[in-house]
């Protein structure tokens, strides 16, 4: 394909060229033309012998030629068209001029039949009406001259008259003919040239239109860029907007500072204050962090009250955190001036780090590890004690991965008995990892793991069916048709706005009665999003399973969830029942909440009774359920049905 340009460039070559031909073919006519005209002038001339005579031709012809042949190599010249006519316009006039003046008996009539018929051919290539307008002041010039001034003695005969007559005709008739086709040419090339120059238009409508859609797609890019890239409340970059900065910085190998920064108890605060203020708080945290230093390179929101900063390398621990302590605690929010608390953890690399995923999952630690130290020493600068942890940590991710898709994961069943009779009401079903490399690996540890990607929703997914399973192979409904299964929900997973209906929807396709399910949520689930909490809960419970609260006690055991919350049973955490023994206090407290319970028509399960001791006291607390190493660790599946003999 030719561009607009090139094509117009060739079609001009072009047009040029023909022009060039016509030209050629005017002079040559013209040159014919005036010959032809001389013969009988010169040779009908009585004062010029017929030996002068052929010799005033020989001439004529030879200027013939000669202008032929300078018109020729002209016309091979490119863009000297003009030039070319001027030029011999004006050796021919010289010609004659020498031609008129050295023989006094030619003179007036060579210059009257050649020079107008000269001039007039120069017009003639552009204009008609010009060219007839010469012709006919040449006739009439002509005439006049040979009527007029008989000093020339030469007597005119009828050949002068004819030859004038003839050659005037014959001009006229060729010259309109020619300057028709010369116009009827240049139309053409003008046609050509307005379609061309429409077509060039048209082209470059197209052109803008293209670029005009062109632009707006990379607007729309941009705009998916962004919103792909960045948090929408604080405007910050998001995690996969700072991994990608990150990994860019990396390439530059000049090393630099990692610091993720975690809001302290931020939960709480959006518990008692509300979503509005949590959000304020986070965008307030947001402003703060990108002041903390002109030198960060990225500042990010990673994830609900996690933010990330980017920088340059410090020169020492003292400087980073020297920087940290400098960030601004002080919030005001609808008047109320609240200090946050933050935990840092503090990543600084040298300019070997290649990868950015390696390096957040570092700093994550180091955050992690931050938040496990008392609020006094808010930071963990990552170091060589952290590195072992890191890759292990990175090591098992990968390997949970990989086991989950191989389905190398388990799970033990542990009964829970009735505290009076110790009979055998059901089982927790808990999850088992057994790598061959790593060995026994406790759930606390990776369920963590799979809860810092999305890892964790394949898992939950996986051990419900593992569950399910389970109860049809051992056909425990028709061994125990009252068996509760009960079965842990991870945060995450409760966070998620499809939970319900899939796990509902999960159930209902196994061929097993949902009442026999209990599912076990933490307290510290219910925090992060209570309106999504219930909304879950209460469709869990609709579709017919219970709903265990797990670990109460440890965190903040609210009461108001109980009768906020659609609660079947509620788990007293191991942590509560091991401070009873002696502390007259906690066993105060944990009658009361007993009783509450047996008010709401919630069930409880004491969890972790080790001992006699402790059996006896939740027996004398009224706990309805008991489920701890004193009766059964956790079994795996086999061994249930042998179980509920024994316990039959
Ligand atoms: P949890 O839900 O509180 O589970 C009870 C834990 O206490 C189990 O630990 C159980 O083995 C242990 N336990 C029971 N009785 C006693 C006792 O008398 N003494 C002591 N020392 N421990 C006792 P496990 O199996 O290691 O599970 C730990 C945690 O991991 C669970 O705590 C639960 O939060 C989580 N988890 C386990 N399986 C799953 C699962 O399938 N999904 C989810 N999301 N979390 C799970
Ligand atoms: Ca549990
Ligand atoms: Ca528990």
């Amino acid at each position: 394909m030719k561009s607009p340009k090139e094509y117009s460039e060739a079609k001009k070559y072009q047009i040029k060229r023909q022009r060039q031909k016509l030209s050629i073919k005017l002079y040559v006519i013209m040159l014919i033309l005036v010959t032809i005209g001389a013969i009988p002038t010169v040779l009908n001339n009585p004062h010029i012998g017929k030996k002068e005579g052929i010799i005033y031709l020989l001439v004529v012809f030879s200027a013939d030629i000669i202008i032929f042949t300078v018109l020729y190599i002209g016309y091979r010249l490119e863009n000297k068209l003009l030039l070319v006519d001027i030029f011999l316009f004006s050796v021919i006039m010289i010609i004659y001029i020498i031609a008129v003046t050295t023989s006094p008996r030619l003179k007036i009539f060579n210059i009257v039949i050649w020079m107008p018929l000269l001039i007039m051919f120069v017009y003639a290539i552009k204009r008609t009406l010009i060219t007839i307008a010469f012709l006919l002041i040449h006739l009439g010039v002509t005439i006049y001259y040979l009527l007029t001034f008989p000093t020339y003695d030469y007597t005119i005969n009828q050949g002068n008259y004819s030859a004038i007559i003839s050659v005037t005709l014959i001009l006229f008739i060729a010259m309109d003919r020619l300057v028709r086709l010369h116009n009827n040419y240049e139309n053409t090339i003008l046609d050509d040239y307005e379609t061309l120059q429409s077509n060039n238009m048209e082209l470059t409508a197209l052109n803008e239109e293209y670029y005009a859609s062109q632009e707006e797609l990379m607007h729309q890019y941009d705009e998916i860029q962004y919103l792909a890239y960045h948090d929408s409340l604080t405007g910050l970059y998001n995690r996969k907007g700072f991994t990608n900065k990150l990994a860019s910085h990396l390439s530059l190998e000049t090393g630099g500072v990692i610091i993720l920064i975690d809001i302290v108890r931020f939960n709480e605060l959006n518990n008692v204050f509300g979503f509005e203020m949590g959000d304020k708080a986070l965008k307030a945290s947001a402003e703060n962090i990108q002041l903390l230093t002109k030198d960060y390179i990225v500042a990010a929101r990673m994830g609900n009250d996690v933010f990330a900063l980017l920088t340059k390398p410090m020169d020492s621990d003292e400087a980073i955190i020297k920087l940290i302590r400098s960030l601004s605690q002080k919030v005001i929010l609808d008047d109320i001036e609240i200090k946050l608390i933050y935990s840092y953890g503090i990543v600084p690399f040298d300019s070997e780090s290649k990868n950015a995923e390696d390096l957040i999952k570092k700093a994550e630690i180091t955050l992690f590890k931050a938040k496990s130290q008392d609020e006094r020493h808010p930071y963990y600068i990552y170091d060589h004690s952290l590195q072992k942890d890191t890759e292990y940590h990175i090591r098992l991710s990968y390997a949970l991965d990989e086991s989950l898709i191989n389905h190398d994961l388990h799970m033990h069943f542990q009964p829970i008995y009735q505290t009076k009779s110790k009979s055998v009401v059901g089982f927790e079903a808990l999850a088992r990892w057994n790598h061959e490399e790593f060995g026994f690996i406790s759930p606390l540890t990776f369920i963590g793991i799979a809860e810092n990607s999305m890892t964790i929703h394949y898992m939950g997914k996986y051990f419900r069916n593992y569950l399910a399973t389970t109860i049809k192979d051992l056909d425990l409904l028709n061994l125990n048709p009252g068996l509760r299964m009960t079965i842990n929900v991870s945060s995450k997973e409760l966070a998620k706005l499809d939970f319900s209906d899939k796990v509902i929807h999960q159930f209902q396709t196994e061929e097993i009665p949902i009442s026999m399910i209990g599912l076990e949520i933490t307290e510290s689930a219910l925090i992060g999003n209570i309106d999504l909490a219930l909304k879950h809960l209460t469709a869990l419970k609709e579709a017919g399973f219970s709903i265990y609260l797990d670990d109460f006690g440890t965190g903040f055991s609210s009461l108001n969830y109980l009768d906020k919350l659609p609660i079947d049973v509620l788990k007293i955490d191991k942590t509560f029942i091991d401070q009873l023994h002696g502390n007259k206090r906690k066993q105060d407290l944990l009658l009361g909440i007993v009783k509450l319970a047996k008010v709401l028509a919630i069930k409880t399960v004491a969890e972790g009774v080790e001992t006699e001791e402790e059996y006896n006291l939740v027996l004398d607390m009224g706990i309805d359920y008991i489920q701890g190493y004193y009766f059964s660790k956790p079994l795996p599946a086999d061994q249930i049905p042998q179980l509920l003999k024994k316990s039959d």
